[in-house]
């Protein structure tokens, strides 16, 4: 049994079909004719970027336009005068034939971005190899690996799943994926959960261990990958395999449903996004509306700023999308480790306590957060868009913020502009300050979010990244507990709408204590809707009152965790 990441959920059970990239031998042989073999390089370019641009096409009717991006990508990469100078440099310097100059200038650049700190760069250093391996197949006539005509129940095996393969999947074949490089994050995971095929990611030393037509169970829920299983184990897969997929389906009845407690508490259930294609999931799971767009990946994997224009684009998009429903909007909330090189941000020695987000935004007013308001509010006249302040610590952020909005909306007046003049500027409360001070800012906004993925470590003072002191990384401490229920009942008390866009907000084990709190909003990944609204429905809040009392009796996570566990159990 393997243990790996756990990337997308579900259970594939099928036969091992692995794939490994034909072994080029690129040796640094000498060529007669320099012109010649920079036009032959040049022919293969072409012919390279003719490929990719199909596979981005094919992508964009298979799988949705945020994964074709991942091929615009390469196409950049394709164009760039500096890589495809420095490989004709390379050929014409020591007389090389193109496979070499290839391999060594862009290894050079993969290297580099490689060793940078930040995940981006690390997709750039995998996005860097696939098309040096490209197109140095093209130039020795090696054909890619058909990843579309693999039989019924394949489960790919690979290093790494580069786009340009994963373009090829069908997901009528494909039952799982498992790869030994990536992360939840990277690309072979997105595409994973956006074609619903179960995938385990970074399984170290799998391939060598696995051979093609090998059975296999992918577990893309726990992150678990067997190879030849016993039949007891293929047994026990299949029963969880028709769990899950029954659960699925069983939710369906859901859709259409609305969130209201036993008890007749409306609850407003929201999904969080990343990008204006999500809104097709957000829809598909029956999402009452956005609860938060993290707007930080409108500005990554790119390699200048969005501009106003673009970005209004994109925010209209998701209000058209959801037409009239609520859809708030984050504001930037990039810097400290979320780095974007375009920005020239330098390094920070403590990310997480430094430049970012609201700080950043306020100080870079004129390149970054004006355009970026004013795009929000001219898409606000088409759709139900609300505005939200990130990484907020104190009052005069706020005032700050709306006074720049105030003034960009007299702006618009003047240029005859539409907006939503009413509105609405809430914040995401996810620092100490902010949660102590709850009453206060309750008095100054319009709605709050509880941001508990940051809450849990500003209160506790625990790196959420740092595996080393994860334990500690717990929203059910009851210090965090205490912060979540202050900031729901000032916001009750002060009538303004609470919600929460935390991963707790779809927790099943947080889901009673935040409901009998009082919390008016749970914004969560849309593939958590149907689930938390089978539940939030099950629930009387006021039965819920004499469970949240019980939980914040104890003094420590575990004994909080055991005691809801148990009750969700029931
Ligand atoms: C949070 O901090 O809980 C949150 C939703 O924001 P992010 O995870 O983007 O920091
Ligand atoms: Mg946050």
């Amino acid at each position: 049994m393997f243990k790996g990441t756990n990337a997308s959920a579900g259970i594939g059970i099928g036969k091992a079909a692995v794939i490994k990239e034909v072994e080029m031998v690129i040796r640094p042989d000498k060529v007669a004719s320099v012109e010649a073999e920079v036009q032959r390089f040049r022919g293969a370019l072409a012919d390279t970027v003719a490929q990719t641009t199909v596979l981005r096409d094919d992508l964009a009717t298979k799988v949705g336009e945020k994964e074709a991006e991942i091929m615009n990508g390469h196409l950049m990469l394709l164009a760039d005068p500096m890589l495809t100078s420095g490989i004709e440099d390379a050929i014409k310097k020591d007389s090389v034939c193109s496979e070499y100059a290839i391999e060594t200038t862009c290894t050079t650049y993969a290297d580099m971005f490689a060793a940078m700190d930040d995940e981006l760069m690390q997709q750039r250093a995998t996005d860097m190899r696939d098309i040096k391996t490209r197109m140095q197949q093209t130039l020795q006539g090696i054909k890619p690996v058909d990843i579309a005509s693999l039989p019924e129940g394949s489960i790919i095996v690979a290093k790494d799943l580069t786009p340009s393969m994963t373009a090829g999947i069908n997901p009528a074949n494909v039952t799982g994926i498992v790869t030994e490089l990536g992360g939840k994050t990277s690309h072979s995971a997105i595409l994973a959960r956006a074609l619903e095929i179960p995938a385990v990611v970074a399984v170290s030393g799998v391939l060598d261990k696995v051979q093609d037509g090998d059975s296999m169970v992918v577990d893309g829920s726990e992150g678990v990958v067997i190879v030849n299983p016993t039949g007891e184990e293929t047994a026990e897969y299949s029963a969880r395999r028709e769990a899950f997929l029954k659960e699925k389906k069983d939710l369906e009845r859901f859709i259409g449903q609305p969130t209201v407690t036993k008890d007749g508490v409306h609850i407003e259930l929201v999904a969080n996004i990343g990008n204006p294609d999500d809104v097709a999931k957000v829809l598909q799971y029956d999402g009452e509306g956005v609860g938060l767009f993290r707007t930080e990946f409108l500005f990554m994997d790119r390699t200048s700023m969005p501009t106003e224009e673009e970005q209004f684009e994109a925010y209209k998009k998701v209000a058209v999308g959801l037409a009239g429903k609520p859809v708030i909007i984050r504001t930037l909330d990039i810097g400290g480790d979320k780095e974007i090189p375009y920005m020239g941000l330098a390094k920070d020695e403590n990310p997480f306590l430094g430049y970012r987000a609201i700080r950043l935004c306020l100080d870079r007013k004129e390149d970054i957060y004006r355009p970026q308001l004013r795009a929000l509010l001219r898409a606000s006249a088409f759709g139900g868009i609300k505005i939200m302040i990130p990484m907020v610590t104190c009052l005069d952020e706020i005032r700050e913020a709306k006074a720049l909005i105030e003034e960009i909306k007299a702006e618009l007046d003047r240029q005859g502009i539409a907006y939503n003049k009413d509105i609405q500027v809430g914040i995401m409360v996810e620092t100490a300050a902010a949660s102590l001070m709850a009453d206060v800012f309750a008095k100054e906004v319009d709605f709050f979010s509880i941001g508990t993925n940051d809450l849990t470590q500003y209160t506790m003072s625990v790196d959420r990244g740092n595996e080393k002191i994860s334990y500690l990384y717990s929203t059910f401490n009851p210090a965090v507990l205490r912060s979540i229920r202050h900031v729901i009942s000032c916001a009750r008390e002060a009538g303004i709408m609470v919600g929460m866009c935390g991963e707790a907000a779809s927790d099943p084990m947080m889901i009673p204590l935040l409901l009998a709190f009082g919390l008016n909003e749970f914004s969560m990944s849309a593939s958590a809707i149907l689930r938390s609204r089978k539940m939030i429905t099950g629930y009387s809040s006021q039965e819920l009152q004499a469970v949240a009392d019980k939980a914040m009796s104890f003094t420590t996570a575990k004994e909080v965790e055991a005691y809801m566990k148990e009750f969700i159990s029931q």
